[in-house]
């Protein structure tokens, strides 16, 4: 069977096909540890809310609604008009229903704009879209048509008190250049719950605007919904700004419903691609999105039931990992967001694939750290040397997942 150069690159065998394999296959053997996933938490009184808005969606006829009609290829209006209100009301920003659209998840939402604005242009020139802060979320690794799409940059390191580091975007060695088409950030930071300062969000936004660039801040974790960032950090938006956000993190990963806000220009060319693509979004979260707004629930159950409930298992599972891997053993990146812990093996006489491959082999899943870095040209020991945990599990599964990870700690430092 031979496929075309698209079929080629995107039957490939990707890091996250490998990852969502793992996954399901943990998930069917009873007694896994699943550490690795990207799944958020199943929050008691979020899955009772979501049971509670369904009955009375369809009783009101609008689950019907929702499921009989297609929408626009721009997304549900009636979301679009709410969400706007509700993000100019709460933000100060200045946006419109034209400056939103939805897709089928913010993936998709990736797919589009990496693809939009990096790749050949009709003038012969290669664009590509930089990655400003690598370690960056896995999910984009695969997501150019074009051969090395991405470029990245490696962090400063900052060395925090209790075995914390942090990751600092390294302006000195930034370049933004003539093939620059898109700069990427995701804040709060999939894999490393990194959450870039206000500060440096500021630069980068100042860096694009003189390039000329458009600067898309994934804000999958983040403010004003669903709220899982626990350090002060400022949203940003404005004309030259991409913001994606998306239903996933409040947990229904399953409506697949993205949100992008830009300028109207993009959001034109994103609508277009939506009709050629999937003639619209699917209408089932954006309806029970709007309904969340509606009713004052959005943004309240963001932050009075989210946020708390990340923030305390966060802190759960450092004192777990404390308990077993002293700071000596293992380095964790201050927590400020998203839903997983980004570790730290100094010293590890293996790789993390290694450890990774040998945690498996016990049912224990966790992500080793090499993919998070797309577009990172040079050789770094330090992308073999992290490891990307979900904290989102109960406490026991936490720590029989920890407990084995310390063992396999020591084993290999015995061997080394
Ligand atoms: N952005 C980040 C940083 C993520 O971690 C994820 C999912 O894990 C996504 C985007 C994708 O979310 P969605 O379900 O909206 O496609």
């Amino acid at each position: 069977m031979s496929f075309s150069a698209f079929g080629d690159k995107f039957t490939r065998h990707s890091g996250i096909t490998r990852l969502m394999e793992d996954m399901g296959e943990g998930l069917r053997t009873p007694g896994t540890v699943m550490l690795g996933g990207g799944n958020p938490a199943q929050i008691p009184a979020m899955n009772d809310y979501f049971h509670q808005l369904l009955q009375q969606m369809h009783d009101e006829g609008k689950l019907t609604d929702a499921l009989c009609n297609y929408d626009g290829p721009q997304g549900k209006s009636t979301l679009l008009n709410s969400l706007a209100e509700l993000l100019s009301k709460e933000q100060g920003w200045q946006i419109s229903p034209k400056n939103i659209a939805l897709t089928n998840g913010s993936q998709s939402a990736f797919f589009y704009l990496f693809n939009l604005y990096a790749g050949h242009r009709a003038d012969g020139q290669k664009k590509r879209v930089l990655f400003p802060l690598a370690p960056e979320y896995l999910g984009y690794a695969d997501a150019g048509l074009d051969e090395d799409l991405f470029v990245s940059t490696r962090p400063n390191i900052e060395m925090l008190p209790e075995g914390q580091f942090k990751y600092h975007v390294d302006f000195e060695h930034l370049h933004i250049g003539e093939d620059t088409g898109l700069i990427c950030v995701s804040r709060p930071t999939n894999p490393t719950g990194n959450v870039i300062t206000d500060d440096e969000l500021l630069k980068l936004d100042a860096l694009a605007q003189q390039h000329d660039i458009p600067l898309l801040i994934d804000n999958a974790y983040g403010v004003p919904f669903p709220g899982i960032i626990f350090s002060e950090a400022r949203p940003l938006w404005n004309p030259n700004i991409i913001l994606c956000m998306s239903l996933s993190k409040l947990g229904l990963p399953g409506s697949r419903c993205g949100i992008i806000i830009a300028d109207e220009k993009v959001i034109s060319a994103i609508s277009n691609m939506n009709g050629i693509i999937s003639l619209a979004p699917g209408s089932i979260g954006p309806a029970m999105a709007h309904e969340m707004i509606q009713r004052g629930d959005l943004l309240r159950l963001s932050e009075e039931v989210i946020k708390p409930f990340y923030q305390e298992r966060v802190k759960q599972t450092i004192a777990v990992i404390r308990r077993y891997l002293p700071e000596d053993r293992c380095l964790i990146h201050k927590p400020e967001g998203a839903i997983f812990l980004w570790l730290w093996f100094k010293d590890l006489p293996i790789s993390t694939e290694v450890l990774y491959q040998r945690l498996k082999q016990r049912g224990v899943l966790m992500v080793p750290g090499h993919f998070f870095f797309p577009g990172l040209e040079a050789e770094w020991p330090h992308t073999h040397q992290c490891m990307r945990m979900n904290y989102v599990p109960d406490s026991e599964v936490i720590e029989r997942g920890v407990a084995i990870l310390a063992e396999e700690i020591e084993r290999a430092r015995s061997e080394g």
